[in-house]
C-alpha cells in the first residue's frame, strides 16, 4: 500500500464544504492536514489566512486542491507547483484557456501532477453514454442546462464578472460531458449570449456546435429557469435517443431507464488525483473551458433585464 498523501484545501466557500471535505474524509489514502481561507477556518486541521502563509508552513505537504473562484486559480497553482505540491483544480480550472496550458507545462517541467477536474464526467452515467455511442451513427444533439441561478449560486458576486462565467459555469459542465461522450469532435459555429443590463457575464445561452462530420449539436443555457432544475443531454442515433438527465445521474437508452451506479462524483475525482501522483501523470483537458472561451468570440451580445441578486 502507498503511503498516505497529505492535501490542503485552499478557498473554503460552497463547494469545498458541500463536497471536498466529506470526500477527503471518506477516503483512506489522504489526510487533510490543512486549509486556506481569508474568512473561513476547518475544525481538527492547521488554519491559515491565505495561499501563500499555508505553503510556507506546511513544506512537507504532498498536495494542494484549489477550490476557489477561477480569477485565482492560476496564481495559486503557480505558487503551489513552484513549492513542489500536487495540484488539484476545481472547474474551471482557469479564467483563461492559456493559463491553463502554461500550468500543464510548469507542471510538466516540475515533475509535479496537475489534475484539470471535471466533476460532472464522473457522474454514472457518462462512461455508460460514452460506451454505448461509440458504436452509434449519431444524428444529432440536444443540450439543456438550465436552472435557477438564484438557488444554485445565492450572493455569488464573482459569476458575474469577467472571469465568472455568468451561465456557462454551469453550462461548462454540460460542456465537459459532451466532450467526453460523443466520439468525435464538436466545433462551435454560433452563439447568442443574453446578458443583464447590468451585469458583465451571460445569464442564458443558445450555442450551435457541429462535430467533424457536420452532426447538429445545439445547446441552451438558462439561469432563468426553475423551480426543477434541467440538466438533460439528449443523443438521436440510428438505434434510438440516448437521454441522459439529473447531470448525469440518470440515463435511458431508446425509452428503457438504464441501471446506474450510485452518484460519487467528488470521491472518485479525489482517487483519480491519487492515481495520477502514484503513476507521475497527468490530467488536463481544456476542451470544454476552450468551447467556453470560443462562445465569448464568436458570441452575439443581447442585452436583457437586469438582474438583480
Ligand atoms: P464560493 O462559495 O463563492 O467560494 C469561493 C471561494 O473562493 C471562497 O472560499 C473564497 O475564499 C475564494 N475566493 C474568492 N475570491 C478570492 C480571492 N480574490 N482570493 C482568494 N480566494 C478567493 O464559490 P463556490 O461555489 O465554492 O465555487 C468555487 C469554485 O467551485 C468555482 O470555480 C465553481 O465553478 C466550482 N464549483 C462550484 C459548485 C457549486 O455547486 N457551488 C459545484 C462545482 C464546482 P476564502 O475561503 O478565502 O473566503
Amino acid at each position: 500500500m502507498n503511503r498516505k498523501l497529505s492535501i490542503a484545501i485552499v478557498g473554503v466557500g460552497k463547494i469545498a464544504r458541500d463536497q471536498h471535505l466529506p470526500a477527503i474524509a471518506g477516503l483512506d489514502r489522504f489526510e487533510l492536514v490543512a486549509c486556506a481561507s481569508r474568512n473561513a477556518t476547518v475544525e481538527g486541521v492547521r488554519n491559515y489566512p491565505t495561499h501563500d502563509a499555508l505553503l510556507q508552513g506546511e513544506p512537507e505537504l504532498d498536495a494542494v486542491s484549489l477550490c476557489a473562484t477561477p480569477h485565482v486559480r492560476f496564481e495559486q497553482a503557480r505558487a503551489a507547483l513552484k513549492a513542489g505540491k500536487h495540484v488539484m483544480l476545481e472547474k474551471p480550472p482557469g479564467a483563461s484557456v492559456h493559463e491553463v496550458e502554461v500550468l500543464r507545462e510548469m507542471a510538466r517541467v516540475a515533475g509535479r501532477t496537475l489534475f484539470a477536474t471535471w466533476h460532472s464526467r464522473y457522474s454514472p452515467a457518462v462512461e455508460v453514454a460514452r460506451e454505448w455511442l461509440a458504436k452509434r451513427a449519431i444524428r444529432s444533439v440536444e443540450v439543456r442546462w438550465k436552472e435557477d441561478v438564484r438557488r444554485w449560486h445565492p450572493g455569488q458576486d464573482w459569476i458575474w464578472t469577467p472571469g465568472g462565467l455568468g451561465v456557462f459555469d454551469p453550462g461548462i459542465n454540460a460542456l465537459s460531458i459532451v466532450t467526453r461522450i460523443l466520439p468525435r469532435e464538436i466545433v462551435l459555429k454560433s452563439a447568442a449570449l443574453s446578458v443583464p443590463s447590468n451585469r458583465q457575464t451571460p445569464i442564458a445561452a443558445e450555442l450551435d456546435f457541429s462535430d467533424e462530420q457536420g452532426v447538429p449539436v445545439h445547446a441552451s443555457f438558462d439561469w432563468r429557469y426553475g423551480p426543477v432544475e434541467q440538466w438533460e443531454i439528449e443523443v438521436a442515433t440510428s438505434d434510438g435517443n440516448l437521454f441522459l438527465s439529473e447531470g448525469g445521474k440518470r440515463l435511458a437508452i431508446a425509452g428503457q431507464p438504464v441501471d446506474l451506479a450510485a452518484e460519487r462524483e467528488y470521491p472518485a475525482l479525489y482517487e483519480r488525483f491519487q492515481w495520477l501522483i502514484d503513476h507521475g501523470e497527468q490530467d488536463v483537458d481544456v476542451r470544454p473551458l476552450r468551447l467556453v472561451a470560443d462562445a465569448f468570440l464568436l458570441g452575439s451580445h443581447q442585452a436583457v433585464e437586469p438582474f438583480e441578486d
